[in-house]
């Protein structure tokens, strides 16, 4: 950031009064511009004993498989920004969303939130955001190909919980590369 939203003078970074941590502060009008972390939300589309999957068409990871995930937009709640990246990436509608992984990612400033749903329908197809949706079974996940430790750690998950048909709400830091070690970037 180099200038202000309000009033386009030049940002410094200073400590503003009362504060306790270096923010931008414009030299004109002395707003202070606060950065705090993005939240990601999405949803891990369940059809009996398969999982739905897209295969990113942009940047990062292109190429590579995820779940339906994006960012809040504002004005929005958690679960409408699930369900709205469900729609837009696979085309697809879910129903009985539950909440289900959280992972702060203090390292770039990101939260990420998942939540359980339940494919309506399968009419599903690729969004302008994917170049390919589809359903997989355990044995097929292409775990190497696959976009985001977070997905591939949600699907882990999602794998050992669906055994015993329990499956608690997980809040992890950053997760390990457990099964994907392939991540590009
Ligand atoms: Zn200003």
């Amino acid at each position: 950031m180099k200038f202000c939203n309000h009033c386009g003078g030049p940002l410094v970074e200073r400590i503003p009064d009362g504060g306790n941590r270096v923010r931008f502060v414009c030299t004109n009008c002395h707003a202070v511009h606060y950065q705090n972390p993005r939240i990601v939300a999405g949803c891990l589309p369940v059809w009996e004993d398969q999982v739905l999957l897209c295969r990113r068409a942009i940047a990062p990871r292109k190429g590579l498989w995820t779940l339906p995930a994006g960012f809040m937009e504002n004005g929005e709640t958690m679960v409408q920004a699930a369900i709205r990246e469900t729609e837009e990436e696979a085309c697809a509608r879910v129903s009985g969303i539950q909440l289900y992984t959280l992972f702060d990612l203090p390292h770039i400033n990101q939260v990420y939130v998942f939540f359980r749903a339940e494919l309506t329908d399968l009419a599903f197809s690729a969004g302008v955001e994917s170049l390919e949706v589809a359903l997989f079974r355990e044995a097929a996940i292409p775990w190497s190909t696959m976009a985001f430790p977070t997905v591939s750690r949600t699907l882990e998950c999602f794998f050992a919980d669906r055994k015993t048909q329990v499956f608690p709400v997980r809040n992890e830091l950053t997760p390990p590369l457990v099964t994907s070690p392939t991540c590009t970037s």
